[in-house]
């Protein structure tokens, strides 16, 4: 009975609770270190270890339904134990020069990070805290911090308290407690990085599709066909989310704009600029294909391509 409630529950598993973005600041290094491994303590082989309370912080990094992302790239960098970072504007002025302030972390199937660092001194204006920001290749960046529970600070803290969503905000503040086992009082903290939704993977709501007998026509005339270099307009649906025409502002050193609000076009593999989208109708240059070409265009060499959303024939 009580293994299929757990079943049971196994299948209703609680939501996970989104990771929330927090802010760079102002203090990612500007001139990174040499080592930038896991090992904050020590810098490359010395043998002088970082002043401070060593702490492990390791957890996994998840995708929205929790399950484990493989080479994403997870970043730490925080204070010395006097406050002070690898910044040239730190805060604090007199750093720990055995402390390597950054690491790089690059995550196995398991999904699993690790790092060895010390316990982030304080700085005025914040809280205990470490930063962090996790790379996953084709998904958008996640910039957040980490902090300690129980710290009197946190609850003056503008970045923390910056967070309004209540399970989120104590999402991000978790225990270091110490390790039983340890001689010189070595803390542990878990942290797991729950990403979101991205792009890529958000719902995807209608594809674009090109009518088949009026995609391309000359832009000026609406007759069909056209030749290298002439003005044509594409037919079709959902095209485009929004409906514009090119502004100064697209035009960037005397380039006509690629794409405009995320949406292009290729004719003949070749990108195509962009003069006017809206969802029915885009309207383009034809490149120039530097062919003698004078067939006429047909959907089948036409790509056009929105965030998440592309058509091709
Ligand atoms: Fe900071």
């Amino acid at each position: 009975m009580s293994s299929a409630f757990f079943t049971v529950r196994g299948a209703f598993a609680e939501a996970l609770i989104q990771t929330p973005a927090q802010t760079e600041g102002p203090y990612y290094p500007d001139h990174l270190p040499l080592d930038q491994d896991n090992d904050l303590l020590i810098i490359n082989d010395s043998i002088t270890p970082a002043v401070g309370q060593i702490a492990w912080v390791s957890g996994r990094v998840l995708d929205a339904s929790g399950s484990p992302i493989r080479g994403a790239v997870v970043e730490i960098w925080q204070a010395d134990d006097h406050g002070a970072y690898i910044h040239s504007r730190s805060p604090i002025a007199n750093r720990d020069v055995n402390f390597q302030g950054y690491g790089k972390f690059e995550t196995a199937s398991s999904g699993e990070y690790l790092f060895r660092t010390v316990k982030p001194g304080l700085y005025p204006g914040r809280t205990r805290h470490v930063h962090m920001i996790v790379n996953v290749p084709g998904r958008s960046k996640l910039t957040t911090q980490l902090y300690v529970q129980g710290e009197p600070q946190n609850n003056s803290d503008g970045v923390l308290s910056g967070i309004r969503d209540a399970a989120a905000k104590s999402s991000v503040v978790v225990p270091w407690t110490a390790i039983e086992s340890s001689q010189i009082g070595e803390l542990a903290a878990r942290f797991d990085i729950v990403l979101g939704l991205t792009p890529e993977d958000a719902p995807a709501g209608p594809k674009p599709t090109i009518a088949k007998r009026s995609a391309v026509v000359n832009a000026a005339a609406f007759q069909q066909g056209v030749a290298p270099g002439a003005w044509i307009s594409i037919f079709g649906d959902n095209l485009a989310a929004s409906t514009r025409t090119w502004n100064a502002a697209d035009i960037v050193d005397g380039k006509l704009p690629a794409s405009l609000d995320g949406v292009s076009v290729t004719i003949d593999n070749k990108p195509a600029a962009i003069q006017f989208i809206s969802p029915t109708q885009i309207k383009t240059p034809t490149p120039n294909t530097g062919s003698q070409r004078s067939t006429l265009l047909s959907t089948c060499v036409l790509f056009v391509s929105r965030p998440s959303r592309s058509f091709t024939c």
